[in-house]
């Protein structure tokens, strides 16, 4: 007879109850979980791959500043009591680095570091210097349009012998129907596991292969540096921080922290008082902020498509400006816009977040669950890049930024912009050269010296900002 306990020596062994199934099931459970890698291992792993043959020697001083304490900045508020604001930043040892810059002319530098000009002109050398107020007629007489011919950017990537008709002539997958099946075209020789493919497709979008994209640069005459603009940094290899700021006898708060790199993509941006400025990807808001400092509230739109981030970019502008509420505040898929109506756009764009993958593991971009956003985000870059540019009349500009890394979405964003623009719209465009920011800002930033179409902030010990990469295109027509 069979019963629910048996005696086994000294043992009592008894069918298993359910409950204690369920927890047999729970700890097989756990074990798995506890194989997986961390999120952020996963990330650094992914640096180590495609960062390192970009930042060769410098790849491990980078990476150990990436894992360590970021350094931050404070931004006065201009609208609270801001001198009562700096004579306490001051007296705390931090220097405002914009007083700092405008002490480091570009040629001292020149002299300095012993640097050919024409190296730190960069690509803009072969237009020449010229006046800030160029003449757009000659700009657009100086570009030379895309080859089709040489140029096929989505095609090229296909392997060759995809390309071929089982007869001789040469068929162009892309030109296909979309309902015909290729395999009716093409022997398959090896079949690829979903894990492969992924792969791949990881590769392909993080590799970055510069092309001669032939537009033109343009070196103008650095504008003066903005005084209304106080930001203050401690001096390299000081790691000390800020106190939290508070509200200060104008109800206001006082000054905004946040990485000092963040402020040179508004900075590149040229603001006047009564330029239309549009902050396509606002929220959180430090980029606003230092936005407002130069613009009126009156003339600044801010868009964002994430309510919960839309929320706290709110209640920071409830904090820190007399006038929130004349800004006016989208709720939009920046995808969406084209309306020509700004003479500045910011272009802030999601990312890697470098610094975030690599030391959390909660909201990690690099989560396999993921991998389809992560890989999808040159393209999305590219497009709210191509939205930025439609919204920008002809004459403004737009600053293009991320905190990543990532050539492919950097520079390699610039690029597919530039040749998407050209092939399939009449809009006109220009890069503006930015090498006198990195010259200005070289005592408080560490930048990259080989991107083609911005400038990079490089994380590094005594000077632990960024990553930020920037670059400016100026509309033409
Ligand atoms: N500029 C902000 C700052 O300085 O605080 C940071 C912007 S963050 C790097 C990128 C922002 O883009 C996120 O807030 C995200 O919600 C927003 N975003 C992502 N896709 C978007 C889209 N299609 N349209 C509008 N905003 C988008």
């Amino acid at each position: 007879m069979f019963k629910s306990v048996l005696t086994c020596g000294r043992f009592h062994l008894r069918k298993p109850t359910l409950l204690e199934f369920k927890r047999f099931r729970f700890k097989k459970k756990w074990a798995t979980k506890l194989k997986e890698k961390p999120h952020s291992s996963l990330a650094l792993e992914h640096f180590d791959t495609f960062y390192k043959p970009v930042y060769g020697e410098a790849w491990p001083s980078i990476r150990v500043a990436l894992m360590s304490q970021q350094k931050y900045s404070a931004l006065v508020n201009n609208y609270s009591d801001w001198e009562e604001s700096c004579s306490r930043l001051e007296s705390l040892g931090a220097k405002n680095i914009i007083q700092t810059a405008q002490h480091t002319s570009v040629n001292k530098l020149l002299k300095t570091s012993k640097q050919e000009p024409d190296e730190l002109l960069g690509a803009g050398r072969n237009v020449g210097l010229e006046s800030e107020h160029w003449n757009l007629q000659d700009h657009a007489a100086t570009k030379t349009k895309f080859d089709n011919t040489s140029f096929q950017p989505s095609k090229s990537n296909l392997p060759s012998k995809e390309l071929k008709h089982s007869g001789n002539d040469l068929i162009d997958p892309l030109s296909l129907n979309p309902d015909t099946n290729l395999s009716e075209f093409m022997p398959v020789d090896k079949v690829y596991s979903e894990k492969e493919i992924l792969k791949m497709a990881e590769v392909e979008l993080s590799m970055f292969e510069p092309r001669d994209i032939q537009v033109s640069t343009v070196t103008s005459i650095p504008p003066t540096l903005p005084e209304e603009l106080r930001i203050y940094a401690f001096n390299k290899g000081d790691v000390s921080t800020f106190p939290a700021p508070k509200l200060d006898s104008t109800n206001l708060v006082s000054y905004y922290l946040l990485d000092a790199a963040s402020i040179l993509p508004v900075i590149a941006l040229d603001l006047h008082p009564h330029d239309s400025v549009l902050d396509l990807c606002a929220a959180p808001g430090g980029k606003t902020l230092a936005t407002l400092q130069l613009v009126s509230a009156d003339y600044l739109t801010c868009n964002d498509v994430s309510t919960a981030r839309l929320r706290r970019l709110k209640e920071v502008l409830k904090w820190y400006h007399p006038h929130y509420s004349n800004i006016d505040i989208l709720q939009r898929d920046a995808r969406q816009m084209h309306e020509c109506l700004y003479s500045k756009v910011l272009v802030d764009v999601p990312c890697n977040t470098d610094r975030h993958v690599v030391l959390e593991d909660e909201n990690n971009l690099f989560k396999p669950s993921r991998v389809n956003e992560r890989l999808e985000l040159p393209r999305r870059q590219k497009d709210l890049l191509i939205a930025g540019i439609q919204c920008c009349k002809p004459g403004g500009s737009v600053v293009y930024s991320t905190c990543t890394l990532s050539p492919a979405q950097n520079d390699g964003v610039i690029q597919a912009v530039v040749e998407e623009i050209w092939q399939q719209s009449s809009i006109d465009i220009v890069i503006q050269d930015l090498s006198w920011m990195a010259s200005k800002f070289r005592n408080t930033f560490k930048f990259h010296r080989n991107c083609r179409h911005g400038q990079l902030v490089l994380p590094c010990l005594t000077a632990n900002f960024g990553p930020m990469y920037f670059s400016k295109i100026t509309r033409i027509k």
